[in-house]
C-alpha cells in the first residue's frame, strides 16, 4: 500500500500506516503495532469498562479455592 499524506490524528507528520479499527492513516507516533490500531482505539480497546472492573471486585475472595 502506497500512501501519502499526513497523520489524521495530528496533522503534522507523514502517514505510516492505516489503523484496523476507524481506518484513520496515521504516523509512526499515533500507530499502535502491538494491536495495528491508531493510539486512540488502541487506549480504548486496553481500557478496561468501568462495569468490567466493578465485576472483578465483586468475585469473593474464596472463588479460587472452590475452583480448587
Ligand atoms: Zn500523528
Ligand atoms: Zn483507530
Amino acid at each position: 500500500m502506497s500512501v501519502s499524506g499526513l497523520c489524521e490524528i495530528c496533522e503534522a507528520a507523514t502517514i505510516e500506516d492505516q489503523c484496523d479499527r476507524c481506518g484513520r492513516l496515521v504516523c509512526e507516533d499515533h500507530y499502535d503495532r502491538e494491536t495495528g490500531l491508531c493510539t486512540d482505539c488502541a487506549a480504548e480497546a486496553r481500557r478496561p469498562t468501568d462495569d468490567e472492573q466493578k465485576d472483578d471486585r465483586d468475585y469473593p475472595d474464596g472463588v479460587d479455592e472452590y475452583e480448587f
